[in-house]
């Protein structure tokens, strides 16, 4: 709580900074933009007869071919010269000068290259230097054992991502990565004030977004990119964290560099999880349901999960999971290289739980994989996933997650 709260004040105060050393804006400043645009397509238009006549083709001569039928056409031949259009004399320039009105196609493609193609290729560009930005530093947070441990570790004491942890950085890193790679991509990008808002509050939709836990069908966001919340919960784990260094657009510089994880479907990986997950939330409700009726003989015969046999269904949605990938082990080669690097940095990180994390996962998953074997009955879904007790499990082992052991470390810190 207190480290998002102080990346959020961080990320306050530099914006107002940045605010104060951006021009001010003044009203009508857009329809003056739209002009000056117009004018250089004007301008522009000078360079048409000298090029026509590098390929051959006298512009006055056709101009004069085309001047009754294509009037407006004629006068881009001949290099932005509209004898037809009214002239105005602007007497807010000293002296009072006269300015020749722009032709309807002139104020259109103006209006279109000021509030279109212009702010395009500002968001791309911003984008661009956000996701380089963040990939190198990212990446470099992985590589040097110093900053992983001393800086980047504590953001990846989320094993399971939720929501709130997206902005939850040590605020030296979260500084550097998220606050000043977007303020350096408004300035470079040359950004108003609006914009910048834009930009900023999408990047912040985006990363929380990514680490909400939840790959919802109708989230526009997931859809958007390949880099999701399935992709960067790849680098969340102890498996995964060498790879997926990519955030929070695109995943391009994952892609050309080779650091995507190439271990396939890891579907299966997560549905081990979710069912030790499952299996705590079971074991706490009939723990419960056992104080409540004073039936303590009952918790002691009762194996959790029983207290849905009769409405289990005959099978579940496991059955569907093709047998290869209820195992997934990395496949050789560079997965398995992938997994091993991952493996070593968490280890590494003694001061973040190093052997203990892996330890708990491994425990987890024979739980899992023993569940799994027994009985390919085990219900979906709970009952008990409406209760407040269930909703505080799911918050701690997340949506497919570590067990709260993982996390639990982090507060005895
Ligand atoms: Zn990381
Ligand atoms: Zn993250």
């Amino acid at each position: 709580m207190r480290d998002v709260v102080i990346q959020q004040v961080v990320q306050t105060i530099v914006g107002y900074i940045i605010g104060m050393t951006e021009p001010d804006e003044y009203l009508g400043k857009g329809e003056h933009d739209v002009l000056l645009w117009a004018q250089r397509i004007r301008l522009a238009q000078r360079t048409v007869p000298s090029l026509l006549s590098f390929i051959g083709i006298n512009s006055k001569g056709l101009a004069n071919n085309l001047f009754h039928s294509h009037p407006t056409l004629a006068g881009a031949l001949i290099g932005g010269h509209y004898p037809t259009l009214s002239n105005l004399i602007s007497t807010s320039i000293d002296p009072p000068t006269s300015i020749s009105s722009f032709a309807a196609w002139e104020l259109l493609t103006a209006h279109i290259v000021f509030h279109y193609l212009i702010p395009t290729l500002q968001f791309s560009l911003a984008i661009l230097i956000v996701d380089t930005w963040q990939y190198f530093l990212h990446r470099l947070m992985h590589t040097s054992r110093y900053l992983y441990t001393t800086f980047h570790s504590r953001h990846h004491r989320l094993y399971v991502p939720y929501a709130y942890g997206a902005l939850y950085n040590h605020p030296f890193e979260g500084f550097l990565l998220d606050t000043l790679g977007a303020g350096l991509a408004f300035k470079i990008a040359g950004m108003s004030t609006r914009q910048g808002m834009c930009f900023f509050t999408g990047s912040t939709l985006k990363t929380v977004d990514d680490h909400c836990g939840y790959a919802l069908p109708f989230d526009p966001l997931q859809r958007l990119t390949g880099n999701n919340a399935g992709y960067h919960d790849v680098h969340h784990q102890s498996w995964g964290i060498k790879t997926n260094f990519s955030q929070p657009f695109f995943t391009f510089w994952d892609r050309v560099l080779g650091t995507k994880w190439v271990g396939g479907d890891v579907s299966a990986r997560y549905e081990k999880a979710r069912i030790a997950a499952q299996k705590a939330v079971d074991l706490e409700i009939s723990q419960k349901a056992t104080i409540t009726h004073s039936q303590p003989s009952d918790s002691s015969t009762t194996p959790p999960g029983a207290l849905y046999e009769n409405d289990l269904p005959p099978s579940s949605h496991l059955a569907s999971i093709p047998a290869a990938h209820k195992h997934p082990q990395p496949p050789a080669g560079k997965a398995a290289f992938q997994a091993a690097g991952s493996r070593q940095q968490i280890l590494d990180d003694k001061a973040g739980g190093g052997v203990q994390v892996l330890m708990a996962e491994a425990k987890e998953e024979r739980a899992a994989e023993g569940l799994l074997k027994r009985s390919t009955r085990m219900r979906a879904k709970s009952s008990s996933k409406d209760t407040l007790a269930g909703l505080r499990e799911r918050v701690s082992v997340g949506a497919h997650g570590r067990g709260v052991g993982v996390l639990g470390m982090e507060s005895g810190r």
